[in-house]
């Protein structure tokens, strides 16, 4: 009798768990493996940000550091929030602020737990101080040396950590490939906001790093980027807002925030030619695989 009981609410057991894998997988979830918290617009209403994200199915947010300040903020934001984790790095668009040796505190911040990449670091030329004109070329060059300077700094901690890089790079894709590739084995970087074509894809991926793609995929002049993502393997990208900028259709325009990821998905999905379920799939654990204590 006792164990009729045992066994028949053992069963009952089995029905309820089994009903609700069947509900969480009704809702696939995805990451947001590039967003940017800290920043003002979000201020005010962090927790409904949040909140919106988690009932989007948006399950973990990655806020990514951009100097000192924000990456310290980003990681007290990581002990507030549960499903908030960090990046912690310098943006090459504010080398100039930069401490000519970052090393020092790369290796402080990348001792906190919730840290799981280092970054946003890399290269950008599309601002750059002197604006290109040749009479300023002495100012764009110490600015370039700078930037590089920074940049193979946060490679040498990662891998000292046994951390990976989150990579900002704009017009200048050639020189970003050439500094990380010397570090390929040691230290993965995922080429975050990816807007190059195919074949630099295929190079990226053969250093064992990652693309990822914003919500740039569901514009009406993304082709480029769609056709890039549809010759990208299933394994081999992530998914990110890159908010506050860059809100997908519908909310182009708009302020962009972590529960658009949602938008992204179902794009990407589409250009792949797999579900939301595929694509949750493969994505979360790629971004698993990528980011140190994220699982
Ligand atoms: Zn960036
Ligand atoms: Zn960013």
């Amino acid at each position: 009798m006792e164990i009729g009981s045992t066994l028949r609410l053992g069963l009952a057991t089995c029905r309820v768990n089994a009903n609700l894998r069947q509900n969480s997988r009704m809702m696939p979830f995805f990451y947001d493996t590039h967003a940017h918290l800290g920043y003002p617009d979000f201020e005010r209403e962090l927790p409904a940000v949040i909140e919106r994200a988690k009932a989007a199915g948006i399950s973990k947010i990655i806020s990514i550091g951009t100097d000192e300040n924000s990456s310290r903020n980003a990681l007290k934001m990581a002990e507030i929030y549960p499903d908030v984790f960090a990046a912690v790095g310098w943006h090459p668009s504010d080398a100039q602020d930069a401490p000519e040796d970052i090393r020092p505190l790369l290796r402080e911040l990348a001792t906190h737990p919730k840290v799981v990449a280092l970054g946003e670091t890399g290269l950008d030329y599309y601002r750059l101080p002197g604006k290109g004109n040749p009479a300023a070329a002495v100012i764009d060059d110490r600015y370039k040396a700078k930037q590089l300077s920074l940049f193979q700094q946060h490679l040498e901690v990662a891998a000292e950590c046994g951390l990976n890089c989150v990579i900002h790079q704009r017009e200048c894709f050639e020189d970003t490939f050439r500094v990380l590739a010397p570090f390929a084995g040691r230290v993965r970087g995922v080429f975050h906001c990816f807007a190059n074509d195919a074949a630099s894809m295929q190079r990226v991926l053969a250093l064992g790093s990652l693309v990822s793609f914003t919500g740039i995929l569901t514009f009406k002049n993304g082709q480029n980027i769609r056709d890039t993502l549809a010759q990208t393997p299933l394994d081999g990208f992530m998914l990110e807002t890159d908010c506050p900028f860059l809100a997908p259709v519908p909310y182009r325009g708009k302020r962009c925030e972590p529960a658009y990821v949602k938008e992204i998905s179902v794009t990407a999905a589409q250009v792949k030619g797999c579900s939301l379920e595929q694509l949750s799939q493969a994505t979360c654990r790629t971004a698993e695989k990528f980011f140190r204590n994220l699982a």
